[in-house]
């Protein structure tokens, strides 16, 4: 039997990380196996609906990496693949419950239902009383016959036990009192969100469903269904939360479903961070699934490389913290292991922002490939280049290097002249610089600091000091080390 998995996303215009995961652990379950991933968007919920929120779901999917096989956009066998488009579709069905029985008409109105609800004592939870469920055949043809509205429920079993397994969470087993008279099908003709979903689940022949924990509690209601259709129950796999972790008002560590307070829950707010979608994923497929076998505490994975390895015995059923720090690392793993090709595609836009010439490609690839965990911080790191910014001439200061004002000004007024005639190369520059320490028979770093000072205007650069100068150009490096003598001279 081929392995067909789904994604039904609400089109709520937003991507939770929780519900990406979803997708990709559906993914690669069908994928693993050679299965068919599809993709169905659950808008049985009109009132929620968000304009342009399907093109979000499309541009997450593509932007991950996550290609479906089947879906509205591209069709399919088993299409539409749009609640919306398939409405006509689901009562038939609850209407051939009906004939066999195992459904019921309900004309119950809303001030009844209501009354019911209010009569219920605190902290009760009343479901329906079943008043309908056993209404003579006469009763109901007459009313349907005046055309009173009407839903339509299933008679959910009364006694017994209803078990079913969940390949995260084991067993799990509910008494059937429990389970409402559910409603399948609403007084304007259309399904509730359950009923669609497992009438849409079987009819796209659906074999295994992946999806978040909370509804381990509904499945079985779906299960019941699946019973009274005769159908075969799908293979479940329930994710459990993604938590987030943060420190209250009196300096305890908190635990709680990922949210905003912890820091970005968006796809799109990630990449736009500047985490690369590989790395966002290759993050998450790690949130609840360890690799075993010859791929265990193997922490980079490309896309194929999960296909490979995935497993859904390796999902735990804890629930996993997102760990910032840890994504960050990722994506620093990513960045050290792109070619050079793929290093500048990303940086270029940064570099062009800056106004970094070509001939510096090498040169910063060089400096910021160990440096960057994520390209957005190039812009912060080479701001330098963009203008030489006021500074404080305490920076020339510097204990370490043992460098005073005094020591920078002979220093500066030194190295000028010498880099005026210098090639514009790391070691031409290099040269002169330790040539003009050694023959003042000073360290290094009291001819470097200030020079590096006074080419920069800040303190902490990436690169040392030959390598400011070649980012800046000749030009506009002896400029800017003239104006740090002048400073200097002026106190
Ligand atoms: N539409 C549901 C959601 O967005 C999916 C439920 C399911 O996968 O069965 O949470």
């Amino acid at each position: 039997m081929k392995i067909r998995t789904r994604f039904a996303p609400s089109p709520t215009g937003f991507m939770h990380v929780g519900n990406l995961r979803t997708a990709l652990y559906e993914y690669l379950t069908a994928k693993h196996e050679d299965g068919t991933f599809v993709l169905r968007i659950e808008d049985t919920d009109q009132e929620r609906y968000v304009e342009g929120a399907t093109d979000v779901i499309y541009n997450t999917l593509k932007t991950a990496g996550l290609t479906h096989d089947e879906g509205p956009d591209i069709g399919g066998d088993f299409g539409p693949y749009v609640q919306s488009e398939r409405l006509n579709m689901y009562k038939p069905y609850a209407e051939q419950l009906v004939k066999e029985c195992k459904a019921y008409y309900c004309f119950c109105t809303k001030e009844r239902l209501d009354e019911l609800r209010a009569s219920a004592k605190e902290g009760e939870v009343i479901g329906y009383d079943r008043h309908c469920r056993c209404l003579p055949q006469s009763e109901i043809d007459e009313k349907l016959a005046a055309g009173i509205p009407y839903v339509i429920r299933q008679m959910a079993p009364l006694e017994g036990e209803s078990t079913y397994h969940d390949c995260v969470y084991g067993d799990i087993t509910i008494k059937n009192e429990e389970l409402d008279d559910q409603v399948l099908i609403k007084a304007d003709g259309f399904p509730t969100y359950n009923f669609a979903n497992v009438i849409d689940d079987h009819t796209m022949g659906i074999t295994h469903v992946v999806r978040g924990s909370e509804y381990l509690s509904s499945t079985p209601k779906y299960n019941a269904l699946y019973d009274a259709f005769g159908w075969e129950i799908p293979t479940y796999i329930h994710l459990p939360l993604i938590m987030g972790k943060s420190v209250d008002e009196n300096g305890e560590t908190v635990v709680s479903k990922l949210s905003k307070r912890h820091g970005s829950t968006g796809f799109f707010d990630l990449v736009n961070e500047g985490y690369l979608p590989e790395a966002i994923m290759n993050y998450i497929a790690l949130l609840g699934w360890s690799p075993a076998g010859e791929f265990e505490n193997r922490e980079i994975f490309k896309m194929e490389e999960l296909i490979k390895a995935f497993d859904i015995n390796g999902i735990s059923k804890s629930p996993s913290v997102f760990d910032y720090d840890k994504l960050e690392w990722v994506n620093a793993e990513y960045i050290k292991a792109m070619s050079s090709e793929e290093f500048l595609a990303h940086a270029k836009p940064y570099y062009d922002d800056i106004g970094v010439d070509a001939g510096c490609y090498e040169l910063l690839e060089e400096i910021l490939k160990p440096r960057i965990t994520r390209f957005t911080q190039i812009t912060e790191k080479l701001e330098f280049l963009k203008e030489l910014e006021d500074y404080d001439i305490a920076l020339f200061e510097h204990k370490k290097s043992k460098s005073t004002l005094e020591t920078s000004k002979d220093a500066l007024e030194a190295a000028i002249p010498l880099l005026a005639e210098c090639d514009w190369t790391r070691e031409a520059i290099t040269e002169v610089l330790t040539g003009l320490a050694a023959a003042k028979e000073v360290k290094n770093a009291l001819i470097m600091w200030p020079v590096r000072i006074a080419a920069a205007g800040v303190a902490v650069t990436p690169g040392g000091c030959a390598e400011v100068l070649i980012l800046l150009g000749k030009d506009e490096a002896i400029r800017r080390l003239n104006i740090g003598l002048e400073k200097i001279t002026k106190g």
